[in-house]
């Protein structure tokens, strides 16, 4: 073991290498020019015997996997759905290692419990849910419906979480928009309802489901011997960040006795601001909620969390003991949750929470939404690009005339400075910018218009 007089000495070392990094996160390339064989050829060992002083390590560290690491804290990153890492959240993380909970009970965190039990209601508050409702911190969005989709299994059909699902007679079907994050089809695949179950519906020109299609595929399934069970809305579609009528969807999942998931994963942050929870109309009527404050709240990774309008739901798929459900019971997650040791996710949360309070992570959201829909109304103005949809939340799609050999240079030739991503819009291969990110200013965002219009004129 090291050497207890030094740990201050390495923290320290450490803390410069984190610093430095930070200081300088927006300067230069965001994606380190790095192929896999140089990675492998800097990295690779053979399986140490003998240990070595960690200060060659934090060297090692701060010589070879810092200068090969993609930046997404930069504000040059407008890819994918990783938000910038906030730096309180990123000092709650530290804070967290330092002292390394495990709080799937409360002597195992009796703190990280409380503060978990804590986020959980002020996230719930935040989507309008009441005192019966609960959940829990997961690693993300897709742990966080697969959890969601094993509460729903147990209420819909109590028992099967005991018995299976093999030998019932109807078949469970699943609803989502053709839309939908692969993380859905994963979690409907691993709890036994089957890829085949899982009905991609029809969207709109918005790229929402289209709730008309959505019906009729039931009452067809219906007529067919199926069981209609759950709808998943989508709230900030990866790709667009299309946010369904979730209003609407609670009326159809009402109709006939259905469980209403809502995957917000990325758009749910939307509900921090005013006009993002207008769009998010109706959501405190859905069963269950995901959400990941590693994405719109600016956690650092990872950090995902799952609620539920009635938390006995979660209780009763995955409780370890035979205790029936007692809301006045106090809360053990590994009683609702799928891991029994897990990092605390709280701490950092509340880190970020507190020091930014609700105000300023709103304004930063108002801010990206805005952001967004002005990169959107300057593209429609440039000859030879178009816009693919009017953005809903911070994701905006748009393409060159010529197509995908253009688009695939057009990024190539801005990765000096850039980093935005591919997509796939309804068969259009695009390009597609995402506004999460803090230190992106308004500057930037002119930089990267008048580069796609010199791009644009070039050809
Ligand atoms: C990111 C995302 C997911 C998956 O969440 P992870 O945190 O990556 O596991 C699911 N759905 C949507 C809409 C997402 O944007």
């Amino acid at each position: 073991m090291l050497k207890l007089e030094r740990f201050d000495e390495y923290l320290d070392q450490l803390s410069d290498v984190i610093k430095e990094y930070q200081r300088d996160i927006s300067v230069g390339r965001v994606v380190p020019k790095a192929s896999r064989n140089d990675m492998e050829e800097l990295l690779f060992e053979t399986l140490p015997m003998e240990g070595c002083d960690a200060m060659n390590i934090i060297d090692e560290f701060k010589e070879k996997v810092v200068p090969n690491s993609t930046k997404v804290g930069s504000s040059k990153f407008l890819s994918w759905i990783i938000t910038s890492p906030s730096q309180a959240g990123i000092l709650g993380e530290i804070a967290n290692v330092g002292i390394s909970q495990a709080p799937f009970n409360f002597k195992a965190g009796p703190a990280a419990t409380i503060i978990e039990e804590m986020i959980i209601g002020w996230m719930g508050q935040l989507f309008g849910y009441k005192k019966e409702s609960g959940g829990i911190l997961v690693s993300g969005g897709s742990v966080s419906t697969l959890t969601a989709l094993g509460a729903a299994r147990e209420a819909f059909l109590p028992g099967s979480t005991e018995n299976g699902i093999q030998n019932i007679s109807n078949p469970l079907t699943i609803y989502t928009s053709k839309k939908a994050h692969s993380s859905i089809d994963k979690a409907v695949g691993v709890l036994g309802f089957g890829k085949n179950m899982l009905k991609k519906v029809k969207v709109d020109e918005f790229f929402k489901i289209d709730i008309d299609n959505l019906e009729k595929e039931i009452e067809n399934d219906i007529k067919q011997g199926l069981k209609p069970f759950c709808i998943i809305a989508q709230a900030g579609t990866s790709l667009s960040g299309a946010i369904d009528d979730i209003d609407a969807l609670s009326d159809v999942a009402k109709k006939y006795g259905m469980w209403l998931h809502v995957d917000g994963a990325y758009g749910g942050g939307a509900i921090l601001s005013k006009r993002g929870g207008e769009i998010l109309k109706g959501i405190e009527k859905a069963d269950s909620i995901s959400v990941d404050p590693h994405k719109w709240f600016f956690v650092p990774t990872e950090a995902g969390c799952v609620l539920v309008k009635d938390k006995r739901h979660l209780y009763n798929a995955y409780r370890t003991g035979v205790t029936e459900f007692d809301e006045n019971a106090p809360i053990n997650y590994l009683d609702y949750g799928i891991q029994s040791t897990r990092t605390s996710r709280a701490i950092k949360t509340w880190f970020a929470m507190k020091t930014y309070g609700i105000k300023k992570l709103s304004q930063v959201v108002d801010s990206n939404m805005d952001m967004a829909t002005y990169f959107a109304e300057e593209i429609e103005k440039i000859d030879g690009v178009r816009l693919l949809h009017k953005p809903q939340t911070s994701a905006v799609c748009f393409l060159f005339d010529e197509g995908a050999t253009m688009n695939e240079s057009f990024l190539i030739e801005i990765e000096e400075e850039f980093f935005l991503s591919s997509a796939n819009l309804m068969g259009e291969h695009c390009i597609r910018a995402c506004f999460s990110n803090y230190r992106t200013s308004i500057e930037e965002v002119d930089l990267l218009l008048y580069k796609i219009k010199s791009f644009a004129s070039m050809e």
